[in-house]
Parts: structure tokens; sequence; C-alpha cells
């Protein structure tokens, strides 16, 4: 019954089961609850927990990179951007934590030449992602520590 009022419980009084209202402070009936004003439901998570941490940190998304993450950071467009990690697959999960992350437009992102596509570019910005992440957190050493290689 999942719209069962919150103050309504079931109680047992010699061996009889009766609703009571834990807001009224008495024995109610079902039709009482139904038209009762105070009427309160529980309310629902609509994600698991789990889920909804890392939608949270996906949202709360941040650079050392780049401070702006509203334009392209290769070609300074401002439409489609596209919040791209430097260190992506097995380590995207940290790069998101340590805020290795890069605006880039769709055309810069996935398109012929784009970080995806573009061996150069991409090793580019797991170089850069790396050399931030040395000044801001610790060594080479913490860095393949965490990341499980290094890419310098
Ligand atoms: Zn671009
Ligand atoms: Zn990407």
């Amino acid at each position: 019954m999942n719209n069962k009022c919150i103050h309504l419980k079931y109680r047992t009084k010699k061996g009889q089961r009766y609703l009571y209202c834990s807001l009224k402070k008495s024995a109610v009936t079902y039709d009482f609850c139904r038209e009762c004003t105070d009427k309160e439901y529980k309310q629902y998570k609509p994600i698991r927990k789990r889920t909804y941490k890392q939608a949270k940190r996906e949202k709360r998304r941040f650079s050392i990179i780049y401070p702006y993450l509203d334009k392209c950071c290769v070609c300074g467009a401002k439409t489609g951007i596209i919040l791209h990690e430097c260190i992506y697959g097995r380590n995207r999960q940290n790069s998101i934590k340590y805020g290795l992350v890069i605006p880039l437009c769709v055309n810069c992102h996935t398109g012929t030449n784009g970080v995806h596509n573009n061996y150069e570019l991409d090793s580019y910005y797991h170089k850069l992602a790396q050399c931030k992440w040395e000044q801001v957190y610790g060594d080479r050493y913490e860095f393949i520590k965490v990341f499980g290689k290094s890419w310098l």
C-alpha cells in the first residue's frame, strides 16, 4: 500500500487489529483517514543512493585545467559543449574526482579531428591533465598510485 498516510498505524488490542492515527492520537477508520486533510505520504527517493551520489558528482564537475567550462577549449565555440574527461575509461571516476575535465564542442570532442579520433590531441590532454594533477595534488609516484600509470 503505497498511498498510506504516514500517520496511519496498525495496532492490535485484545487480538483485534485496528487503525490508529498517530497525529490524531486516536483510533480511526479508513474512511476517516481518506477524508483527512492532514494526510501525509512517505517521500520515496526516485533513484538509488549510489546512482544519486554519482549523478551529484557528475553535476558538480569542476576543472583544474580550465576554469570556465562553457566554452570549447580548442576552438572557443560556445554551443554544444561536452565535458570531456582527459583521463577516461577505467579512470573516468578519478578524472571527475580530481577535476581533470575539459570543455569541448561536439566537433572537437568526437569530430574527425576531435580528441576521441586524434591520438596526438588525446595524448596532449592526458599529459596536460597529469601535469596539472602533479602541480595540485602530489608527485608522479602518487599519480601512478591513483591512475595506475604515467603519461609523462
Ligand atoms: Zn571546439
Ligand atoms: Zn570525451
